[in-house]
């Protein structure tokens, strides 16, 4: 969280479960700030980032994301989502489906936001301001279809949400939004490839 004189920023917010949303309640206490005075950022799509999103953000909170990944969110919760996930793997080669997403148990599908957001979309290079921190959106697709990084050039900070992962792959996987994106795209994925090669220090 970073925290601003009229705004604070929620990078992610993690799975729509009470273990975590005691745990930003907790953070919020501790370092005296408001939800209520919050705007939020989510990376990308998967639950652990936005499933609390929902639960988190007031009737003032903006909440950004990107388009596609944005749109994704609010599919989550939507049992046909699933359904068509499990068609698409299948065309994919994928010979069982997985049980687990059958019986609602995938995590994505388990503690996910259960209700739409009126997202604040961003872009390649909008900006976002809180107390002294600039952030520049850097669409990083892969992960996700519309996954971001933030950064602050300034300061040499970069959120990475899960662009980034310390000793696992970065999961770059189908999804029903990636083929939406490419589709009418000459096959590219990337609606905008301005700024992502920035050299991060
Ligand atoms: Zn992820």
């Amino acid at each position: 969280m970073i925290t601003g004189k009229e705004r604070n920023l929620l990078i992610d917010t993690g799975f729509n479960r009470e273990e975590c949303l005691r745990a930003i309640q907790e953070a919020f206490e501790e370092v005296n700030a408001s939800l209520s005075d919050t705007d939020f950022f989510i990376t990308h799509l998967h639950a652990d980032h936005s499933g609390l999103v929902a639960k988190l953000a007031g009737d003032d909170s903006k909440v950004y994301c990107s388009p596609a990944d944005g749109a994704l969110v609010n599919l989550l919760h939507d049992p046909d989502y699933w359904d068509e996930m499990m068609e698409l793997f299948g065309r994919h080669g994928m010979p069982e489906p997985e049980e687990d997403v059958h019986k609602g148990e995938h995590p994505g599908r388990k503690f996910n936001g259960r209700k739409n957001i009126d997202f604040a979309f961003v872009q390649d290079g909008d900006v976002i301001s809180v107390g002294d921190y600039r952030f520049r959106c850097i669409m990083t697709p892969g992960h996700t279809p519309g996954h971001i990084c933030l950064y602050d050039e300034e300061k040499q900070i970069l959120f990475s949400g899960d662009h980034i992962l310390g000793d696992i792959t970065p999961v770059i996987s189908i999804s029903q939004a990636a083929e939406m994106v490419c589709h009418g795209r000459s096959g590219s994925p990337y609606a905008s490839p301005a700024g992502r090669g920035i050299a991060v220090r």
